[in-house]
């Protein structure tokens, strides 16, 4: 690969340090637990993709963010927990899709922000365990009791990536987009000031009704009046 006539701080994004200083090599592997980052042009904007690897688990994690967010002010914030049923394949079960669109659209219009894209599929279960989650719902199970009757816990998601990448990106203070008060108790807890809840509602289908309500009575969620 001849690199040469690239710049010296395009090669240094893209390989990290030790890439850049050395030759650069065709297959090299990424840094665990270090953030790269590229540009990505959406719908709602040209927005900034980083990504790194788990250090611990060996997921790949994402963010998209806009703006300058190294500045000490808060910043508009969006953990998302991958959900490849409503993000990617059109699931009305829940309502994953559409509060990934409407967090990006809100990141867009206040023009600054970040939101994590977390690979955590089904609420940290995986995307199998969660397909033998709905087929009990199918039988009448609600969101918690078919996680209990697979022996499986209602909520395994884990935030410390997450602190970490916000940390990476020079962020300290967040006024976090969520309903889920969880969330807000684990950034701060791993040293995250939240200076300010936002809800974030879209509007319910017939068949994320009841999903939606259980999330509000059985998990804590806070409710579109909260
Ligand atoms: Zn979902």
């Amino acid at each position: 690969m001849n690199a040469r006539h690239l710049p010296a701080n395009a090669l240094a994004k893209a390989l990290g340090p030790a890439g850049a200083e050395s030759t650069p090599a065709v297959h090299l592997p990424p840094t665990p637990g270090q953030l790269v980052s590229c540009k990505l042009p959406t719908r709602w904007g040209e927005f900034d993709l980083h990504g790194l690897v788990d250090a611990v688990t060996g997921a790949e994690h994402a963010a998209m963010s806009l703006g300058r967010l190294d500045d000490g002010e808060p910043v508009l914030t969006r953990l998302h927990s991958e959900c490849l049923t409503g993000d990617t394949l059109y699931s009305l079960k829940c309502d994953c899709g559409t509060q990934l669109e409407g967090a990006l659209q809100a990141i867009a219009q206040a023009g600054r922000g970040v939101l994590l894209y977390l690979r955590q599929e089904g609420r940290g279960i995986g995307l199998v365990n969660k397909i033998r989650a709905y087929a009990l719902q199918q039988a009448g199970a609600d969101t918690v009791e078919a996680n209990r009757l697979l022996g499986l816990p209602d909520d395994a998601r884990d935030y410390a990536v997450a602190a970490d990448m916000l940390a990476q990106l020079g962020i300290k203070k967040v006024r976090l987009l969520t309903n889920n008060p969880a969330k807000v108790d684990a950034l701060q807890g791993l040293g995250i000031e939240v200076v300010e809840r936002l809800s974030l509602h879209m509007p319910s289908n017939p068949h994320n009704q009841g999903y939606l309500q259980t999330k509000s009575r059985r998990m804590g969620h806070y409710g579109p009046d909260e």
